[in-house]
């Protein structure tokens, strides 16, 4: 009886292994199909870029849009940029991938009103290869938009490795004139550490930041939040939240000068062609009176 469970035991062991095997192999194949796909994307016009307006908090008004990436995949539908973004990562296809975006952006803020800027998300792997500043600079020339209308957004993983590389490129990149804002700020190891290194003009406090202001926030969500306001403030960078959803979270951002907002309870992403005339969906309540009102005491 002991042999039989023995033998038992084997056998579904392998037939785990088999399994498991063939799990693997199915994953690495899909796998490979997919970064065929990803690699064929940009030519064959899957890719598309929606923007997010961001508002100033004090007046209303759209003040910048985030080019944000979409894949239209002819089986797998319409693909958020995360379940792909790595992908293009490690295999090195988000340098042209990223390069397309950049142009595409700024050339759809040509078609914007003048001072409407453009943020452009960059991924780590491009702010380390070689032709980033060159590229950065054709761009502008190609496209005709002025290098205070581009923002690039960068995110902490970004900056981890080789600082002095990357500070070299931020430098070369504030040379031609675009600003550079702090994505996803809170979130990486040593968030402050970067402040210390990397010169930023914007941080923009993560969204995990933001969603404890809803409803009925803790004294602590909020001390975090005016501290980074406030730290932003102190190092002359502009601050932008992040993943506003609710309108508590705007009053609050508000109140804590927070001077640039942006979430889904205000726009959601949308083509280049709307982002001109977009007005905020609830926007900052008290903002107009604000301005109008007389100085508190
Ligand atoms: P991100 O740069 O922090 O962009 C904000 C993300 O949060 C976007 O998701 C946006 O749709 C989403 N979002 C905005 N407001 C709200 C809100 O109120 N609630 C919630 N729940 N979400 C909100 P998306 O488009 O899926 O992009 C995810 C991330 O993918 C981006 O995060 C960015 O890191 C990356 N990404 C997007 N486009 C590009 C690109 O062209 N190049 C690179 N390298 N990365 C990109
Ligand atoms: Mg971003
Ligand atoms: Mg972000
Ligand atoms: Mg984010």
């Amino acid at each position: 009886a002991a042999d039989m469970a023995l033998y038992a035991a084997k056998d579904q062991g392998r037939d785990t292994i088999r399994l498991y095997d063939h799990e693997i192999g199915q994953r690495a194949y899909s796998r490979a199909r997919l970064i065929r796909d990803l690699a064929e994307a940009r030519e064959s016009g899957q890719l598309r870029l929606d923007y997010q307006p961001v508002f100033d908090a004090r007046t209303g008004e759209v003040q910048c849009a985030e080019a944000l990436l979409r894949w239209h995949h002819p089986q797998r539908g319409l693909m958020a940029p995360l379940s792909f973004i790595s992908l293009a990562e490690e295999t090195g296809l988000i340098v042209p991938i990223g390069a397309w975006v950049l142009r595409q952006a700024c050339s759809d803020a040509m078609g914007w009103p003048q001072p409407l800027k453009v943020a452009v998300n960059l991924s780590a792997v491009q702010l380390h290869s070689r032709g980033l500043v060159d590229e950065v600079r054709r761009v502008l020339a190609d496209t005709g938009l002025p290098p205070h209308r581009l923002e690039l957004e960068l995110t902490e993983s970004a900056l981890v490795h080789d600082g002095e590389a990357v500070a070299d490129t931020l430098v070369a990149l504030h040379r031609l004139g675009v600003s550079l804002a702090l994505d996803d700020f809170g979130t990486g190891f040593s968030s402050l550490s970067y402040l210390q290194r990397f010169r930023f003009d914007r941080l923009k406090i993560d969204r995990s930041f933001v969603q404890p202001l809803a409803g009925t926030p803790s004294a602590a969500s909020i001390a975090l939040v005016r501290a980074i306001v406030g730290l932003a403030d102190a190092l002359g960078m502009r601050c932008t939240a992040e993943g506003i959803e609710h309108a508590e979270q705007t009053r609050l951002l508000q109140g804590l000068g927070c001077g640039a907002l942006q979430g889904f309870l205000l726009a959601r992403p949308m083509p280049a062609s709307q982002v001109g005339d977009c007005r905020a969906g609830e926007m900052p309540p008290g903002a107009d009176e604000r301005q109008t009102a007389p100085p508190r005491p």
